[in-house]
């Protein structure tokens, strides 16, 4: 029996350099140097040149494809088992400790961006290829390693893949948690709109339909009541604060809790609250109107709550409010599991809709992806992961975020973060700031993900 924790091991050293130099690319989209060979701009199109540099001294064959994604292969067999990561990260948003591109190593953690996303798991990835090419064994199936540069930001590195190459067969996506995602919810945005009058002089919050509004701020029409706007706080638990223009104007802000569309009830969404305040204390129609279609975040309140069986309940989240001269526009995403369709929500909505002001339309939508949780495929990795993570007890999961996983059928999500695993404090997780690593997970992983590789595309594995 190969043991490849050992092997992981041995590896260690070049894998931190590698990964070390990998962080130290700002691999961030640049619109100012997009060119043709550089679709995403200079950065990333350096960070591209140097990882497929490096794959390619590994002994792996190499294509670019259009600098648009990249692909790193080891064998000619006809099926094909994919691995995909990413390459770039997200802003460095503010508060680091540390320089966030110098892969400072502390105790044991690597800090940085990308360390946890995705570069991290991408080289993760990429020793467990080098470890098995070491190894020299039969091959069943080729061995690819995809990395896309516009993860982030709308993932077109994936639709440009998918229309001029071949998709492997089947495979795992290393940007996610152990044990495995073999599920994540559909994913659609709905624009409701009204024309009504309203005292709502203007109100603009929110610049993404997947994140909860955090704080909105809104001109309303009419003379200040601080009682009521005391009370509202109070009952609420929530804090705003007041700046009275005239006796006629007054501007509030409403502070909630930004959290990640996928988990709303995380979060609070202070637009819910501006409405709700407006429509309670001064009785405005259109206030009201959207406060209760914005009410819960199970989609109650949209006539679509809906509890699916594997991928558990739909989500709601309002991330973007425009008002102005009258009309309202509201910004909804939506996650729902498998066990309906889109056309089953915009039927509900809209017969929802109809006892209101609004009208609603579909601006976006990506349907749910779904892999047969007793497949061969998702059976394996289980299984590997609760030998080398000894965690036998963590099932197979589902989540109402998105991964590259539903780019291509056959695959899920598979580590590389150990949920069962507590985050130490002074470490930050993805998109956070102190973005970091253990390197003992980096090497676990790799081996995890070494072994699985094994068991799925070797002779006699
Ligand atoms: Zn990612």
């Amino acid at each position: 029996m190969i043991d490849f924790k050992q092997l992981a091991q041995a590896y260690e050293q070049d894998m931190v350099q590698d990964l070390k130099d990998l962080i130290s690319f700002p691999s961030l989209t640049d619109e100012s140097s997009i060119s043709k060979d550089a679709p995403f701009g200079q950065p990333l199109k350096e960070t591209l040149d140097w990882f497929l540099k490096r794959c390619s001294e590994y002994g792996f064959d190499v294509d670019n494809v259009d600098g648009y994604a990249g692909v790193a292969s080891y064998g000619k067999q006809s099926t094909a088992l994919g691995m995909l990561g990413h390459l770039d990260v997200v802003p460095v948003g503010e508060g680091w400790s540390k320089d966030p591109f110098k892969a400072v190593i502390e105790n044991g953690v690597m800090f940085g961006r990308g360390t946890g996303d995705d570069k991290g798991p991408t080289v993760a990835a990429l020793y467990a290829m080098r470890i098995l090419k070491d190894l020299n064994l039969p091959l069943k199936h080729q061995l690819q390693l995809i990395v896309g540069l516009d993860e982030e930001t709308g993932m077109r590195c994936m639709d440009y893949f998918t229309k001029h190459r071949p998709s492997p067969d089947f495979g795992f996506v290393p940007d996610a948690y152990f044990p495995l995602i073999y599920g994540e919810k559909g994913i659609a945005n709905l624009l409701l709109t009204s024309q009504h009058s309203t005292i709502i002089e203007s109100f603009h919050a929110g610049e993404r339909p997947n994140i909860v509004i955090g704080k909105a701020n809104f001109k309303v029409k009419v003379k200040h009541h601080q009682e009521a706007f005391e009370w509202y706080q109070k009952a609420h638990r929530l804090s705003m604060d007041v700046n009275v223009i005239s006796d006629s104007l007054v501007e509030y802000t409403a502070y909630g809790d930004y959290t990640h569309a996928s988990t709303p009830h995380k979060g609070i969404n202070a637009a819910y609250h501006a409405f709700n305040f407006v429509g309670s204390v001064y009785h405005d129609q259109l206030a009201s109107e959207a406060a209760s279609l914005l009410a819960d975040v199970m989609g109650k309140s949209l006539n679509i709550a809906f509890d699916g069986v594997h991928m558990g309940w739909l989500s709601t989240n309002c991330g973007i409010v425009n008002v102005s001269e009258n009309k309202c526009e509201l910004t909804i995403d939506i996650r729902y599991p498998n066990d309906v369709s889109i056309d089953w929500i915009t039927q509900r909505v809209n017969e929802r809709l109809s006892q209101t002001s609004f009208t609603s339309k579909v601006i976006a939508h990506k349907g749910p992806h779904f892999v047969d949780p007793s497949s061969e495929l998702v059976q394996t990795l289980h299984r590997v992961y609760k030998e080398y993570s000894g965690d036998d007890f963590t099932p197979p999961l589902t989540m109402g975020g998105g991964t590259y996983a539903r780019t291509m059928p056959n695959f899920v999500a598979y580590g590389m973060k150990f949920i069962t695993k507590p985050q130490l404090p002074h470490v930050g997780d993805a998109h956070q700031k102190d973005e970091g690593i253990e390197i003992e997970d980096l090497v676990l992983a790799t081996a995890i993900y070494a072994k699985a590789l094994y068991e799925l595309a070797y002779e006699d594995a």
